[in-house]
C-alpha cells in the first residue's frame, strides 16, 4: 500500500474534531503550553459534561463553545478567557456547579462562566422593545468583567451563524434581540467588526427576502464592476509602491445591513447607495496618512468639499480616518479611508483592543473590565482632546461603563432601574406605591431576604405583602429613592391622622360620658362655633389634635357641653378625673399610643397615660420613675387602664446580676426562651472580675408571665439578683 493510498482512506474527521484541531492551531499561535494544555483540558472536561446534547442541528453540543472559542482565539482571548468560552454553557445546561469549575480550573474561569450564566439567564427573559436600552444597560452593569461580554458576544455571533435550522419566526425573535441587544453593545464597545456581522446575519435572518434580493444585486453590480475596481486599486498600488511607500491598498466592501439601511432611510435605490467605488489605505503612522492622501489627489482629482480630516477631528466614538473622494477613470467617483493599523483596530475591536495587542506585555493589568474601560476611556479622551469637541458622548459612555444604577426584574419580566445602593423598600415603591405601603418581605431567586438587602442588577424581585401591613418608620434609615421616602412618610402620617382621629373620638366620647352628654346629641351649631374659635376646619381636625395630645380632651368636652362656649375653662385638678372611666389600651394601638421605653409598661402593670404633644399618648407605669418628673412638667395626664383585648408580646426590662464565668448568660438564655419570652436586647451595665450586671429586654404576655420567668431566674445558682426596671 502506497502512502498517497493511506491518506485517501483516513476517515472524515467529524466536526468536533477539526474544530478541536483548529482551536489549538489558533491557540499555539499566540498561547505558551501550560495555558494550552488548560484550554485543551476544558474540552475535555466540557465535552463530558455536554455528553448526550446536541444543537438543533444534529452535531453534538460542545461544538457550539468550541467554535465562540475559536473565534475569541482569533482576537487572542487570554487563557482564562477561553477556558471561560468553552465551558460557558455548563453551568446553565448541565449539572456542573460553578464550584466545581473553580475546583477544576481556577475563581477566576469560575467567575466568568458564572457571569456569562447570568446574563444568559436574563436573555431567556421575554422583554417589551421598549426595555431593549434597559437590557442593554443591565449588561453592562452586570459585567464586572469585560470578557464576560465579550464571550456573550461571540456566543451570540455563533448563535446567530447558526440559525438555519429553527423555525422562522424563532429566527426573527432572535434576530430583532441580536439587532436590539447586542449589536448597540459592540457598538457602545467601539467593537464594530462583530457588529457588522451580527446586524448582516440579523438582517438576513429578519427579512430573508429582501437580503436575498439586495446581495445579487450588490454582488451583479460588484462583478460589473470588477474590471473597474481592478484597474483602480492596481493604479493605486503603483503609484505608492513607486513612492516605496509601505502600506497595503483594499477595496472596500460596504456593509449590507448599512446599505440596507440607508436604502429604507433615504428612500433611494441601490444604484444611488452604491455608487461610489471605495478603497481603504492603511501605512504605519499618521505622517504617512497625510503622505498618502497627498499622492492620491495627486493621482486623481479630488472632489471639492469631500475630504474629511477625521483624524485631526475625530468622530465622537474616537473613530480616526481620512475620507476623501476622487475623480476616477472615466469620471467614476472613488472614495479613500486613510488609516493607520492602529487606527483601524481601535475602529474594529474598539475597548478590546487593549487587551487584544497591548496586553502581551502586562496581561494581568488589563484584565479587570474597569481598567480595561478606563484605559479606553483615557485613549478616547485623549483623540478627542485635539478635537476639543462636545465630550457628551464620552460622558455617555462613562454612564453606561460604571453606572450608578442597578437594574432588577420585576416576577413578570419588566426591568425598573433604580440609583446604586437601592434596597428592597425602594423597588417596592417603584413598581407602585400600594406595593411598597403591604410590603413585609421579599425573595430573590426563591429566597427570603430582608428588606434593607441593597439590590444587584440582573436579580429578580418578588415582593411578599400582607393585608394590613404598614410602614416602617425605621425604612426611613435605609431607603435611598426619594419616591419611597416621601411614600412612607406620607403614608405614616395618613396612618397616623387615621389612628389621631380615631383615639380623639374615644378620649372625646370618655370625657362627654362623664358630663353625661352624648356625642351625638351636641347641636351642630355648636360644634360649628367652637371649630371657629379655634380655627380648624372640620371636627375630624378637632378630634385628630385631641388624639395627638395637642387638645385637652376634658376642655374640649367642657367647651362643647357649657352653655357659653367661649368661658375659658380651667383645667381640673387630679380630682375631676377619678369620675372619668379610664381610657382602655391594648397597647399595639399603633403610633398614636406608645409604651414608654423607660419603664416599659406590660399588662397587669399599674397604667398611665400622658398627652405628648404632637405625637398622642405615653403610657408608663404608674410607679415609672420618671412619673413625678414628667407629672411635673406635664399635667395632662389620661386614666388609662389595659383593656381585655391586651394580648400579645410586650416588651419589658430586667436587670440581672449574675457570676461573672463561662456560660452564666447562656444558662439565663435559655432559661428564658425555655419560658416562651423571646430576648430582644442584652447589654452589659457593669462586670468585674466576679458578678456581672446585665439589662436583658425580653418580652413578655403580662405581668403573670414575667413573674414566672423573673422567679424560675431567681432559682439559678449564678443569680445573685434580679430586678425590673421602671424608668
Ligand atoms: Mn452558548
Amino acid at each position: 500500500m502506497t502512502a498517497s493510498k493511506a491518506e485517501s482512506i483516513t476517515p472524515i474527521e467529524s466536526l468536533e474534531s477539526q474544530l478541536v484541531t483548529r482551536l489549538s492551531n489558533t491557540l499555539e499561535s499566540y498561547l505558551d503550553a501550560p495555558h494550552i494544555a488548560q484550554c485543551l483540558r476544558a474540552y475535555e472536561f466540557g465535552a463530558s459534561a455536554h455528553k448526550g446534547q446536541f444543537r438543533k442541528s444534529g452535531e453534538p453540543y460542545i461544538c457550539h463553545p468550541i467554535a465562540v472559542a475559536i473565534s475569541l482565539a482569533e482576537i487572542r482571548m487570554d487563557a482564562d478567557g477561553i477556558t471561560a468560552a468553552i465551558l460557558h454553557d455548563v453551568v446553565e445546561d448541565t449539572q456542573i456547579s460553578k464550584q466545581e469549575i473553580a475546583m477544576q480550573f481556577n475563581d477566576e474561569v469560575a467567575e466568568l462562566v458564572d457571569g456569562v450564566t447570568k446574563l444568559s439567564k436574563i436573555e431567556n427573559q421575554s422583554h417589551a422593545q421598549a426595555q431593549a436600552e434597559n437590557v442593554r444597560k443591565m449588561f453592562l452593569a452586570m459585567a464586572k468583567d469585560l470578557r464576560v461580554i465579550i464571550v456573550k458576544l461571540a456566543d451570540r455571533l455563533h448563535n446567530m451563524e447558526t440559525l438555519g435550522v429553527m423555525q422562522p419566526p424563532k429566527k426573527r425573535r432572535i434576530a430583532k434581540e441580536t439587532l436590539d441587544i447586542y449589536a448597540p453593545i459592540a457598538n457602545r464597545l467601539g467593537m464594530n467588526s462583530i457588529r457588522h456581522k451580527l446586524e448582516r446575519l440579523s438582517f438576513e435572518a429578519m427579512y430573508p427576502y429582501r437580503y436575498a434580493v439586495l446581495n445579487h444585486a450588490i454582488k451583479k453590480a460588484r462583478g460589473n464592476r470588477r474590471k473597474i475596481i481592478d484597474t483602480i486599486e492596481n493604479t493605486i498600488r503603483a503609484r505608492l509602491e513607486q513612492a516605496s511607500f509601505p502600506c497595503e491598498v483594499v477595496g472596500r466592501e460596504k456593509n449590507i445591513y448599512s446599505i440596507y439601511k440607508k436604502m429604507v432611510k433615504k428612500k433611494i435605490p441601490l444604484a444611488d447607495v452604491f455608487d461610489v467605488y471605495a478603497f481603504r489605505i492603511y501605512c504605519d503612522d499618521v505622517d504617512g496618512c497625510y503622505r498618502i492622501l497627498g499622492m492620491m489627489h495627486n493621482l486623481y482629482k479630488p472632489v471639492p468639499g469631500r475630504f474629511k480630516d477625521y483624524i485631526a477631528l475625530p468622530k465622537e466614538n474616537g473613530y480616526q480616518s481620512l475620507h476623501s473622494v476622487l475623480i476616477g477613470p472615466y469620471g467614476v467617483p472613488i472614495e479613500v479611508q486613510i488609516r493607520t493599523h492602529e487606527m483601524h483596530r481601535m475602529s474594529e475591536s474598539g475597548i478590546a483592543a487593549h487587551w487584544l495587542y497591548k496586553s502581551e506585555t502586562d496581561t494581568d493589568k488589563t484584565r479587570n473590565f474597569q481598567a480595561l474601560a478606563n484605559e479606553w476611556l483615557k485613549d478616547l479622551l485623549e483623540i478627542q482632546k485635539s478635537a476639543g469637541d462636545s465630550l457628551e458622548f464620552i460622558d455617555n459612555l462613562k454612564v453606561d461603563l460604571f453606572p450608578q444604577e442597578v437594574f432588577v426584574f420585576t416576577p413578570n419580566g419588566s426591568i425598573i432601574k433604580l440609583p446604586r445602593g437601592s434596597t428592597i423598600v425602594d423597588f417596592a415603591y417603584a413598581v407602585h406605591t400600594d406595593l411598597g405601603n403591604a410590603c413585609v418581605s421579599a425573595r430573590i431567586d426563591k429566597q427570603l431576604i430582608p428588606l434593607q438587602t441593597q439590590l444587584e442588577s440582573g436579580v429578580t424581585v418578588e415582593i411578599i405583602t400582607a393585608e394590613h401591613a404598614r410602614p416602617n418608620p425605621l425604612w426611613l434609615n435605609y431607603v435611598v429613592t426619594a419616591r419611597a421616602r416621601t411614600a412612607i412618610r406620607n403614608r405614616l402620617k395618613h396612618i397616623e391622622e387615621k389612628e389621631a382621629l380615631g383615639l380623639g373620638r374615644r378620649l372625646l366620647e370618655n370625657e362627654l360620658l362623664a358630663l353625661n352628654v352624648q356625642l351625638a346629641d351636641i347641636d351642630e351649631e355648636r360644634i360649628a362655633t367652637l371649630l371657629k374659635m379655634m380655627g380648624l376646619k372640620s371636627f375630624d381636625k378637632l378630634l385628630e389634635d385631641i388624639g395627638l395630645g395637642n387638645k385637652m380632651p376634658l376642655l374640649v368636652a367642657k367647651q362643647l357641653t357649657q352653655a357659653d362656649v367661649n368661658t375659658h375653662v380651667k383645667l381640673d385638678d387630679d380630682s375631676s378625673k377619678s369620675q372619668n372611666r379610664p381610657l382602655m389600651i391594648k397597647g399595639t394601638e399603633g403610633m398614636v399610643v406608645t409604651l414608654a421605653k423607660c419603664c416599659r409598661p406590660i399588662p397587669g402593670d399599674a397604667i398611665i397615660g400622658f398627652f405628648n404633644p404632637g405625637k398622642g399618648i405615653v403610657v408608663h407605669q404608674h410607679d415609672c420613675h420618671n412619673h413625678a418628673l414628667i407629672k411635673k412638667k406635664n399635667n395632662s395626664w389620661l386614666d388609662v387602664a389595659w383593656g381585655d383585648d391586651a394580648k400579645g408580646d410586650f416588651q419589658t426590662e430586667i436587670r440581672i446580676q449574675i457570676l461573672n464565668q463561662r456560660g452564666s448568660l447562656a444558662t439565663v438564655a435559655a432559661t428564658i426562651s425555655n419560658l416562651d419570652s423571646n430576648i430582644e436586647n442584652v447589654t452589659v451595665v457593669d462586670q468585674d472580675a466576679r458578678i456581672c450586671t446585665d439589662s436583658i429586654i425580653l418580652t413578655a404576655q403580662n405581668r403573670v408571665h414575667l413573674a414566672q420567668i423573673m422567679r424560675r431566674l431567681k432559682e439559678l445558682s449564678i443569680v445573685l439578683k434580679i430586678t425590673r426596671v421602671k424608668g
